[in-house]
């Protein structure tokens, strides 16, 4: 039997370097909250694969659902005809749409590739080229998402020339205008939609903008929620002008924040949403949805894709949306974020640890915990510039070591806490404790 310290040497011999990792070991089963590791480790996973398994590993139900499909029709081809499980899936979507405008679906695999279809169909529907994105935005690693995606240079570096006719606006986070965290939201909108009105007056003409695309939740720009009052200017400018207006909701979508979609929070209309990520509970699959008056204007086969909705992964989406209902995650979801979120707050009072936190923030199981930040402090005479570097990475690596696998986020020192939407009431504490413990043991 191969060990598993050669399994991890031939994984560095054979592995392509372009590719980081967090630990230098194999996983091996993955069972509700917890992973386990060829090595022995089990850890309390609070990663969810980057926010996608989002009812456990190895769902009973979910994986049933895509054993037995995988029996009767693997791939069905959706450019050849229609096949039960996409169709399926559409009826479960159906009634859970923040607004029952959303009324007509493309299935795909991944969620950068969502997003180049949102792209692509605004662009066909308006006829228009541009458009307004988010600095901070992160959409994907394909190259229209690369294009719309401004939240690290370290996914774009050495790529150039993207998609062009892309603008960026700041979004209202304190950091992108070198504010203070103590800033008012409503003075982070106001300067965000000046900005995106500037962009339209200088920049592209709304004649030539097909649309403007936002994460309501910042993911991979450090969990920031998207104010209402800034959803609701964008959705204004849109209208006024005929711009379509992408919600990306890859990440913070299907119950992550504690409703099906985020953008349910503040009442907005998407023209286009995407969704992947914790639709079928770790199997590929994507959605993009619009309204029929819109996607009526398409050219058949102007979209497609060979795997494009899978039948195993759509059969695993059905019953990821039945268990929602019959297991009442969004329940779950609304305690444990109360818990979690005062866990968290109440750090900032500890005499240990207190003065490194900056913010505690977030809705549903979507929470950051940001510290100083050298990058900021450097630009902020008031802060203290002897802040421990890497203050996240570090942290989160000690957790690792304790047995809580967590990730961080964004340029900044930010780490997302992003358990599964099912978790108990102890793992939740438990991963919360191994987190201060980690924290007390990296700032002494
Ligand atoms: N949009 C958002 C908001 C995301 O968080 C991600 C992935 N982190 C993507 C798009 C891209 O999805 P994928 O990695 O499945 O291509």
């Amino acid at each position: 039997a191969t060990s598993s310290q050669s399994l991890v040497a031939f994984g560095q011999q054979h592995v392509t370097k372009g590719l980081g990792r967090l630990t230098e070991a194999v996983m091996s089963k993955g069972e509700g909250s917890y992973v386990s590791f060829e090595d022995g480790r089990r850890m309390l996973d609070f990663s969810c694969g980057i926010g996608v398994t989002n009812l456990g590993h190895c769902h009973p139900k979910v994986s049933r659902a895509a054993a037995d499909q995988c029996m009767n029709l693997v791939h069905g081809q959706c450019s050849i005809s229609f096949h039960g499980p996409y169709l399926r899936l559409i009826e479960k979507l159906l009634p859970i749409m923040p607004d029952p405008s959303l009324d007509s679906f493309f299935v795909w695999t991944s969620g950068s590739e969502a997003i180049e279809a949102s792209l692509k169909m605004a662009r066909m529907i308006t006829g228009r080229q541009n458009i307004i994105t988010m600095q901070g935005g992160y959409h994907g690693r394909t190259f229209g998402a690369m294009a719309v995606t401004k939240s690290k240079t370290s996914y774009s570096e050495g790529q150039f020339p993207l998609m062009p006719g892309v603008f960026a606006i700041p979004f209202p986070y304190w950091h992108q205008f070198g504010l203070p965290p103590s800033t008012s939201e409503s003075e982070l909108v106001r300067q965000a939609l000046y900005q995106l009105d500037l962009v339209l007056k200088q920049q592209t003409a709304p004649r030539d903008t097909a649309a403007m695309l936002i994460e309501p939740v910042l993911g991979e720009g450090g969990y920031v929620q998207a104010p209402a009052p800034f959803l609701q200017g964008l959705r204004e400018v849109c209208d006024k002008h005929g711009i379509l207006l992408i919600v990306d909701e890859v990440q913070s979508g299907f119950g992550r924040t504690g409703k099906y979609f985020n953008i349910e929070y503040s009442n907005v209309r998407p023209d286009i949403m995407t969704m992947a990520k914790g639709l079928a509970n770790g199997f590929p699959l994507s959605v993009v949805v619009s309204r029929k008056e819109l996607t009526d204007k398409l050219k058949p086969g102007s979209l497609g894709g060979t795997y494009a909705g899978n039948a195993v992964s759509c059969a695993a989406a059905v019953a990821v949306a039945n268990a929602f209902r019959e297991e009442q995650v969004l329940e779950n979801v609304g305690a444990r974020s109360k818990e979690l979120i005062a866990t968290l707050s109440s750090l900032r009072s500890d005499p240990d640890v207190g003065s490194s936190i900056v913010d505690v923030r977030g809705q549903g199981l979507m929470v950051a915990v940001e510290f100083a930040s050298p990058l900021y402090s450097a630009h902020d005479p008031a802060l203290d510039l002897s802040a421990p570097k890497n203050l996240a990475t570090r942290v989160a690596k000690r957790c690792m070591e304790k047995g809580l696998l967590i990730l961080t986020t964004s340029v900044y020192e930010v780490i997302r806490f992003i358990p599964p939407l099912n978790i108990s009431e102890d793992d939740l504490k438990k991963g919360c404790e191994i987190f201060a413990a980690s924290l007390k043991e990296v700032v002494r």
